[in-house]
């Protein structure tokens, strides 16, 4: 489909896709009281097995503003969430134990931490709890109903609360019994105020961003975010294309990329995009080069034109003048994907001059948004700080969908 269509499509789609929705501080405190009110949270962070310790825990951190507003107004708070991809199994390794432990670290209060909440009468017992009181379900992942939205799974966990809450925006692209299926049978179906978050700043971003208005797109592949990248092509004022992403682009302008990844089956979109919008878009001019993909491989700058054999792994030292040149701030500001593969220290710079630049940028008065978790650990790489970007999304995939203009199935069952 030509881009200007699926634009006029989304354009369309917008204004029913960006529906407010309610929020619990809609809601009076009082209105909670002594009410079981069930959140499905995101709490799938990276976890170390041998030490137990969380090693990333902002997904939790996020959450707690609506966990504090529910406890404070004697809620019995109810989380759910998943981690990693148990594929209906218990795992002992995914168990969210220690994540409960760790919440409870964070909200000084005991949390109870409920392994079986299927069918042994938890409903009654969670009745008999004091109000103000929170509860830690395990993966429900664990459970292989969770994902095919199974309809007595679905009625199993709306069963143990009066009242829904949706604080996971990184799983809303999913119609899942946590995220959907139970979510139905509420009355009252009410966002988070992560979610709430999230969905105010995409809405900007989506509906009026202010200008100069700067994408910054990178990671491996194109195929991913093109729904999004369609979409936001329009209203962006410059489009900063670098990582794995840029060498489909350079190798659609006839540049030689050696052994670089590409995606063969994006070219004819890029070429499309290229010609349309060819003064937004930004490409990097020089590359760190390496024949082999290691920790360890030996390094090269090389420029615009990469030689046989080898194959580019971050963007040049050009190159970073260049985007940092750009990157200044004031405006709004969205990023998804490193410039390199920063993992490995040698391919590391980019990512983390582009990281810093936004912080600066947005030291300067820009609205940054950075979405996807490479992207977040990108930013603690380079040390920028949380409080140095305006808004780190937790949800990477459910970002660009929601971008892309799909509805979110968890979003969209919200009053
Ligand atoms: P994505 O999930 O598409 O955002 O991709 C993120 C991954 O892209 C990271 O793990 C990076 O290592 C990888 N990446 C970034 N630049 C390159 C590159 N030039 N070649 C290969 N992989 C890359």
């Amino acid at each position: 489909m030509a881009i200007h269509q699926e634009s006029l499509i989304w354009q369309l789609r917008l204004g029913a896709h960006l529906n407010k929705k309610k929020v619990i501080s809609d809601f009076p405190k009082s209105f909670y009281k002594g009410k079981k009110v069930f959140v499905r949270v995101d709490f799938n962070v990276p976890i170390d097995i041998e030490t137990e310790s969380i090693r990333e825990d902002y997904r939790i951190r996020r959450a707690l503003p609506t966990i504090d507003f529910l406890i404070d107004a004697g809620a019995k708070v109810i989380l759910g969430s998943h981690l990693g991809r148990p594929n209906g199994k218990v795992v002992k390794e995914l168990s969210l134990e220690i994540v409960s432990r760790r919440l409870s670290d964070l909200i000084d209060k005991e949390v109870m931490f409920v392994k079986d909440f299927i069918g042994n009468n938890l409903a009654s017992k969670l009745d008999d709890l004091p109000n103000g009181s929170v509860v830690m379900l395990e993966n429900l992942r664990f459970h292989k109903e969770e994902t095919l939205n199974d309809e007595s799974f679905s009625s199993s966990l709306s069963d143990l609360a009066e009242i829904y809450v949706n604080e996971a925006f990184g799983t809303s692209h999913r119609a899942h019994s946590s995220t959907y299926g139970m979510a139905k049978s509420f009355v009252d179906k009410i966002s988070g105020f992560l979610v709430d978050k999230e969905l105010s700043f995409v809405s900007k971003m989506m509906e009026k961003p202010e200008h100069p208005f700067l994408v910054i797109i990178g990671g491996s592949k194109i195929k991913d975010k093109i729904s999004a990248l369609g979409n936001l092509l329009e209203s962006a004022d410059k489009i900063i294309v670098g990582g794995g992403a840029a060498y489909t682009f350079l190798k659609a302008n006839g540049i030689n990329i050696g052994n670089s990844i590409y995606e063969e089956e994006m070219l004819d979109w890029v070429r499309d995009v290229y010609s349309r919008y060819k003064e937004k878009i930004i490409l990097p001019i020089d590359h760190v080069i390496s024949r082999s993909f290691d920790r360890k491989s030996q390094c090269l700058i090389s420029d615009i034109e990469i030689p046989d054999d080898y194959m580019a792994l971050d963007i040049g030292p050009k190159t970073i003048e260049l985007f940092n040149s750009i990157v200044k701030g004031p405006g709004y500001i969205f990023w998804n994907g490193p410039m390199g593969v920063f993992e490995f220290e040698q391919y590391s710079s980019g990512t983390i001059h582009v990281a810093r630049a936004v912080a600066l940028a947005t030291w300067r008065g820009a609205t940054s948004v950075v979405g996807g978790g490479e992207t977040i650990a990108a930013i603690r790489k380079a040390e920028v700080l949380e409080s140095e970007i305006s808004h780190m999304s937790t949800g990477g995939g459910a970002l660009l969908e929601y971008l892309g203009g799909s509805n979110l199935p968890g979003i969209e069952i919200l009053d």
